[in-house]
């Protein structure tokens, strides 16, 4: 037998309410915050991720799924959406009419990382990205808006992670500072960390391995580096988050992984995950339009892990698929082609219906509705078309009713039996 590729999997049918569930919270918080929804491919040109992403991060160095097209083309399956919808906004001068645009995009990611729980190689984000605005406003009302959606949900036990990365004014100044402490730590590092040392210092305060943990805890902090612009607008975002009643706590440890962050840096994190604790996690990235070819526009957004969202949402949310209002219990050849057409009806009216497709026992029949968790059963043989007339079991209740057949759809739908 054929089976799933390592570090996919299927979302089935029974997982899926709580999905689309968390889907609906979303939408319906995003519209009133004024984010459109964009849809952009799952694969793009390698070099978009390369630029977009930066060479040396995790991402591209290691994790993309990247394939030959065979017309010579490198292509790669998407490993986030940030960059995509960057190219969508300068691509199609999305800025032409107001360069002030707000969009959330749902879908797969590919990564190619070592699968394990909360960590697959196709798993889903909730991406939201607002363009246009410096102000330390939207970064607020970002982190604020995260904050409702968790709590819509009833996600308890989340916690806002906050820093600033600066920008190209003071982080070079930080850089030095840190590249002196990791010479100095550079036989406690992993083999990963002596290569970014050179590179991109500031992602060894990222590295998961704990000897590296230990050996930067005495790492300067970027807060300490922030110029007087940086400063003020990172006390803006903590004054407004502490106005609007977000929890969050300054994380000076806190960086991302990715080359295009600036400033305002945030991640979810939930302490029922284990390891992989963060559940949603981004920041402003003001370069990175104008670094894909685009007008110099400053930008901020988010992803949620929506693989872990699920997860954590799981352990105390049941969302159950709908049950039929109604199952039809046939008996005979006639009888089942009557309810063939109620079922087609009543369907076609918004009613939830189901019946027996096969010449089955009523015993049999009434156990299936049982399982399917019918409200009621409806019994119809012979005699019932005979006599005009049929019982309607409340399968809660038990209770029994006689229905006429006669206009029996009608009937269901204004008695609201069904
Ligand atoms: P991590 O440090 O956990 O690897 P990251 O910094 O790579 O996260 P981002 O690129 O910021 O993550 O993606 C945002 C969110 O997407 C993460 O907070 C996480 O919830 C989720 N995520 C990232 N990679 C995976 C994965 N391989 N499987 C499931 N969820 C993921
Ligand atoms: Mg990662």
């Amino acid at each position: 037998m054929i089976q799933l590729i390592r570090g996919f999997k299927d979302i089935l049918p029974g997982e899926v309410a709580l999905w689309q569930h968390i889907e609906r919270t979303a939408v319906g918080l995003f519209a009133a915050f004024g984010f459109d929804e964009i849809r952009v491919p799952i694969m793009e040109k390698t070099e978009l991720f390369a630029r977009g992403i930066g060479e040396d991060t995790d991402i591209v160095e290691k994790e993309m799924y990247t394939l030959d097209d065979r017309g010579g083309e490198k292509l790669t399956l998407r490993p986030e959406a940030t960059a995509s919808i960057v190219r969508a906004y300068i691509q199609h001068k999305l800025y032409a009419d107001d360069p002030l645009r707000k969009f959330y995009t749902i879908g797969p990611m590919f990564r190619r990382e070592r699968p394990q729980k909360g960590r697959y190689r196709q798993f889903y984000q909730i991406d939201v990205e607002a363009f246009g605005m410096a102000g330390p406003f939207i970064d607020a009302q970002m982190i604020y808006m995260l904050h409702l959606f968790f709590q819509r949900l009833g996600v308890s036990r989340t916690q806002a992670h906050l820093n600033s990365l600066g920008c190209p004014v003071c982080r070079p100044r930080f850089r030095e500072a840190l590249a002196a402490l990791l010479n100095k730590v550079e036989d406690r590092l992993c083999a990963d960390c002596r290569r970014r040392q050179a590179r991109n210092p500031l992602r060894v305060l990222d590295c998961k391995v704990p000897a590296c943990r230990e050996a930067v805890a005495d790492a300067p902090a970027i807060v300490d580096y922030l110029c007087e612009d940086c400063r003020q607008h990172f006390q803006s975002v903590t004054e407004n988050l502490t106005q609007l009643g977000v929890p969050f706590e300054l994380d000076r440890r806190l960086v991302r992984g990715l080359d295009y962050y600036t400033r305002t840096t945030f991640e979810i994190q939930t302490d029922v995950l284990g390891a992989q604790s963060a559940v949603a996690g981004g920041g402003r990235y003001d370069g990175l339009v104008e670094t894909l070819g685009g007008p110099a526009t400053p930008a901020i957004g988010f992803a949620v892990g929506f693989d872990r969202l699920v997860e954590v949402l799981g352990q105390s949310l049941k969302i159950e698929n709908p049950k039929p209002a109604l199952f039809i219990a046939a008996l005979g050849e006639t009888a089942r082609r009557k309810a063939f057409y109620w079922c087609a009806e009543l369907a076609a009216a918004g009613i939830y219906v189901e019946m027996e497709h096969a010449d089955k026992s009523l015993k049999s029949q009434m156990k299936r509705a049982d399982r399917l968790g019918a409200a009621r059963v409806l019994i119809v043989g012979d005699a019932e078309l005979a006599s005009g007339q049929a019982n309607l079991r409340d399968m809660a209740t038990k209770a029994q009713a006689e229905v006429v057949l006669a206009g029996l759809v009608d009937a269901l739908k204004q008695q609201s039996i069904v």
